[in-house]
């Protein structure tokens, strides 16, 4: 027997319903108004009063109407087909543009039930399994899909039968195992998992040790982020973070693309829909869509579905991470998401915290950051969750509750910087701020050792030194003036404007500056710290402006080059000559 209930309040999403028997927390409930039923969550309980957060927009609900509850918490449901598709917070499949505006109560499928697969057995008859173990494999697109024992399954399994290659639609039995009592149960390709709880099912979670390619050189040559690691974006509205995160979901070295897009205005929803299909996978020149998933908030859904929409999107995140894929979790903005959960813990009339935040902000925000990882899987692969979130503070301001609790989280920290953006020095990622604490993990060191050169982290800081000591050049002929300061500032000044304009800016929308591989990155870096290790001996400061200039536009004609191209090595030379001619 199902447990009912009676709305007894409404304010707006917040509907409070007298219940005839137990609820759960988080547990999904329908409320019915004029023929369809519309979801909700329960986010309280007290007795037999239950508070939850309805999902659609509850005009016309009234005192009285009837609730039904379900006995499952908000699931999203895995398995093949995920891939390319656009879904909402509630995993409504939104392939079209109609999609984006289901009418009240629509409910639409998430995965194709009629599609044909064809199979691939991995388990064998008499193997012990357990959660998560891999039974099979579908191709999606071109990428491996395994199919895995269901999260949910406890304890230790025999695998009765596995069914032969062919081909079987989602809902087909592939396996049945029998559990340590000899029951049997039947396994199809397609199964559920709560949304707010983290997939286990691997052996450990260890500290990341390797660094994500990204091809944007503010990231990996000065704050690499590290596979299965965390980062952030903050920066006020126009600064660039969306750009940004579209050059990773395009450029970064992963499997798998989720981008979960809570978007600031209702244009960019659509924005998204248009662009992203367009975007080229940097790898492969195909459709970046293949390997993508998108959940994106449609504008006329309440604030409520964006909490959903994070948890989703991470979920679905595990579900390839499972399988032994690297994967890219990009959320834009998290602010939104932080904003609905501001919205309901005030219409509970909780006890707020800083800015009317719930008080509880930073774990809920730290428990969702800490489902990233990289994890080892039960056979000795190794899967991962990179996870980026951009964050919007009202005005820029960082030190809203949003943006503290995310510094307390991420380990990168990528802010970016209103003045830059101003001038137009694209990414306008600050490079004095931000920070990856990822540099001070001995194994991460060690890995740039290996893979870069001997001694790169030690590189960088020399880099960072040099823009920091730069600012401070420029801080000192700012108030003293060109003639009141010695000429070393002016060249201390010069070489941190060499370091920013080309390595630190980068045009996004450049088929050979976007995108920039790490051994390219390394031969800019030593060439532009060749130069920042010369001193120079100019006659005033305005030898020294021109003659720097000139290096910046040389080396920026190479970062428009091909790497190792006539052209590029034409500049080259033409640098070699400049540097001879002091
Ligand atoms: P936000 O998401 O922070 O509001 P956007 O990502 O939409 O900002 O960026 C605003 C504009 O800034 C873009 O439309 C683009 O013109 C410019 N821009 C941002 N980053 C870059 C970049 N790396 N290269 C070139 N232009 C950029
Ligand atoms: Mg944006």
């Amino acid at each position: 027997m199902k447990t009912t209930g009676k709305v007894t309040g409404i304010i707006a999403n917040l509907v409070t319903v007298e219940v005839d028997g137990p609820v759960a927390q988080n547990e999904i409930c329908f409320i019915e108004l004029g023929g369809v039923k519309m979801m909700a969550e329960v986010i309280k309980v007290n007795g037999n009063k239950a508070s939850v957060q309805v999902y659609e927009s509850t005009r016309g609900l009234q005192i009285g109407d009837k609730v039904e509850f379900q006995g499952y918490m908000l699931e999203a449901t895995l398995g093949p087909g995920l891939l390319s598709s656009n879904y909402d917070g509630l995993q409504n499949n939104l392939a079209t543009m109609e999609g984006v505006f289901l009418k009240r109560g629509e409910y639409t499928k998430p995965l194709d039930e009629e599609k044909i697969w064809d199979f691939t057995p991995i388990a064998e008859a008499g193997q012990q399994v357990v959660a998560a173990d891999w039974l099979g494999e579908v191709k999606e697109g071109w990428l491996p899909h395994k199919i895995m024992v269901p999260f949910s399954f406890a304890g230790t399994y025999t695998v009765k039968q596995v069914a032969p290659a062919g081909q079987y639609k989602i809902t087909d039995t592939i396996a049945t195992l029998t559990n340590a009592d000899g029951e049997e149960v039947k396994v199809t390709m397609v199964q559920k998992w709560p949304v707010k709880v983290a997939i286990g099912g691997y052996q450990e979670k260890p500290r990341p040790f390797k660094v994500m390619e990204t091809g944007v050189r503010t990231i990996d040559t000065l704050n690499p982020i590290a596979e299965g690691g965390t980062g952030f974006i903050p920066g006020p509205f126009g600064c660039g973070k969306t750009v940004l995160q579209h050059a990773l979901a395009e450029q970064a070295d992963a499997d798998i693309i989720i981008m979960a897009a809570c978007g600031e205005r209702a244009n960019e929803v659509v924005e998204i829909f248009t662009e992203f299909p367009e975007l080229k996978d940097k790898h492969t020149g195909r459709s970046l869509m293949e390997r993508t998933i998108i959940i994106c908030n449609t504008s006329n859904m309440p604030v409520a579905a964006r909490e959903a929409s994070v948890y989703t999107a991470m979920t679905l995140g595990e579900y390839y991470r499972a399988m032994g894929m690297k994967v890219l979790l990009l959320a834009d903005s998290t602010s939104r998401w932080a904003q609905a959960l501001r919205e309901m813990s005030n219409r509970l009339e909780e006890l707020p915290g800083q800015d009317g935040f719930p008080v509880d902000l930073s774990a809920i925000i730290s428990n969702f950051y800490a489902r990233a990882g990289y994890v080892k899987l039960n056979n000795g692969e190794s899967g991962s969750i990179t996870f980026i979130g951009t964050v919007s503070p009202a005005g820029g301001n960082l030190k809203e509750p949003v943006t503290e609790s995310t510094k307390k989280a991420a380990r990168c920290f990528y802010g970016l910087s209103q003045n830059r953006a101003d001038k137009k020095r694209y990414p306008a990622v600050d490079p004095v701020d931000s920070y990856s604490k990822y540099l001070e993990y001995p194994e991460i060191i060690e890995y740039l050792d290996q893979k870069i050169e001997k001694g790169w982290v030690d590189k960088v800081t020399k880099t960072k030194f040099i823009i920091r000591r730069g600012k401070d050049a420029y801080e000192q002929i700012n108030i003293l003036g060109d003639d009141g300061v010695p000429m070393s500032y002016h060249e201390q000044y010069w070489k941190s404007e060499l370091i920013d304009f080309v390595i630190l800016q980068q045009d996004a929308f450049d088929d050979i500056d976007g995108s920039t591989p790490l051994e390219r990155q390394k031969f800019m870096l030593d060439l532009v710290l060749g130069i920042c290790d010369r001193s120079f001996k100019f006659k005033d400061f305005e030898e020294c402006t021109t003659y720097f200039k000139g290096l910046i536009n040389t080396c920026r004609q190479m970062n428009y080059s091909l790497y190792q191209s006539e052209q590029f090595n034409k500049y080259l030379n033409q640098l070699k000559e400049e540097l001879n001619h002091e």
